[in-house]
């Protein structure tokens, strides 16, 4: 159980908008639950922790966020299952990586054990929100940026701490078809890629439209010098199965370090299997999908957990992959992790937190 150590004052709503809530249609990211956590970082302290009912914060037009992209996000999941106890998966993995993201775009760190309590006191206040179906979860986006009133580029002085909460339901309801990019890039060596930067999503947003009017769901970005290496997808981190292998691409400093990724891989060694984190070049799964030898190709990411990848488009050829039948790591994973995250499956490595 995590203990709530840390001051945070609590203004609770007086009116709650649950009854509201439609919850069969849950559109992803778009109903948001009773509370938020805000804090303020000023005079180089972070100060004022509340939790208070979700809703418009007041700046004006000049806060460098908008002007300079000093802006970040998390992302991370709170389950409850029938015995209605509510956990959070591997929430200090979010607060540590927030940090990493804070660092590269030179903004201050925000205490590791305040995020997790945030997290925990905001996820049990409003834990009637979280939806209890398979593939439903309470969606917790935590979020910094920089609110200094002034138009000069340099780092701002003040910033928000934000956290709001969504129930949602399954991200792709399908398998998902990708494109392989060989023209845009997400990101580059020494740039922003392995942090969880604003910014690294507007510059995806053109290159994935185009994709998507041609019928795919997302890219598979490759590097930016060559294009001929694999990076990511979207929001997910891509894994391949080969062979009994697990091959997935090395986390550089251009592909964001998943803890889906980590937890999958860890999950796969644990069951016996080979892991490859290594260059990934196109030439070689595009190989082993003409050999037939390509047993699956998935994303992994909190908002999607596994997206199975029924079709990979390179230079304009669909190579189509294997169906994923019950059997199949990827589904084998996809279950496990949702038991797991429930807390229904022994938790070896200490990552579900119980908040009540
Ligand atoms: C968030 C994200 C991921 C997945 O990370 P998780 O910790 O597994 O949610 C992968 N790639 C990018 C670019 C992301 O933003």
């Amino acid at each position: 159980m995590i203990t709530t150590e840390n001051m945070i004052e609590i203004r609770k709503t007086t009116k709650s908008r649950l009854s509201e809530v439609d919850f069969e249609h849950l559109e992803f990211g778009k109903i948001f639950s009773d509370h938020m956590f805000v804090a303020e970082y000023r005079e180089g302290q972070w100060r004022d922790a509340v939790i208070r009912p979700y809703g418009p914060l007041s700046f004006t037009p000049a806060i460098s966020a908008l002007h300079y992209g000093q802006a970040i996000f998390e992302g991370l999941k709170a389950y409850k299952n029938e015995r209605n106890e509510v956990f959070v998966f591997r929430p200090e993995k979010n607060a540590a990586r927030l940090n990493h993201s804070a660092e590269r775009l030179c903004m201050p760190d925000f205490p590791e054990d305040l995020f997790v309590d945030a997290v925990a006191q905001l996820v049990k206040l409003d834990n009637e929100w979280i939806p209890q179906k398979e593939g439903e979860s309470l969606y917790i986006r935590p979020h910094m940026f920089a609110t200094d009133e002034s138009v000069g580029v340099r780092p701002s002085e003040k910033y928000l701490f934000v956290i709001f909460t969504c129930p949602v339901g399954k991200y792709y309801a399908n398998e998902i078809k990708v494109r392989v990019e060989t023209h845009y890039t997400r990101a580059a060596r020494g740039g922003t890629g392995s942090a969880k930067a604003a910014g690294n999503y507007a510059t995806s947003l053109l290159p994935t439209r185009k994709a998507q009017k041609d019928g795919f769901n997302q890219l598979l970005w490759t590097d930016a010098l060559t294009h001929e290496y694999f990076e990511e997808s979207g929001t997910m981190n891509v894994i391949f199965l080969s062979e009994n292998k697990v091959i997935t691409p090395e986390v550089s400093g251009s592909i964001l370090d998943g803890i889906t990724r980590d937890s999958v891989l860890t999950i796969a060694r644990d069951w016996g299997y080979e892991v490859e984190e290594r260059p990934v070049s196109v030439k070689e799964i595009v190989d082993r999908l003409k050999k037939n030898t390509l047993d699956a190709a998935f994303g992994v990411g909190t908002a999607a957990t596994i997206a199975p990848i029924n079709t990979i488009q390179h230079n304009g050829t669909n190579y189509q992959l294997k169906s994923y039948h019950s059997n199949d790591f990827a589904q084998k994973i996809a279950v496990y992790l949702d038991r797991l995250k429930r807390g229904l499956e022994k938790d070896q490595h200490g990552w579900i937190k119980r908040v009540m």
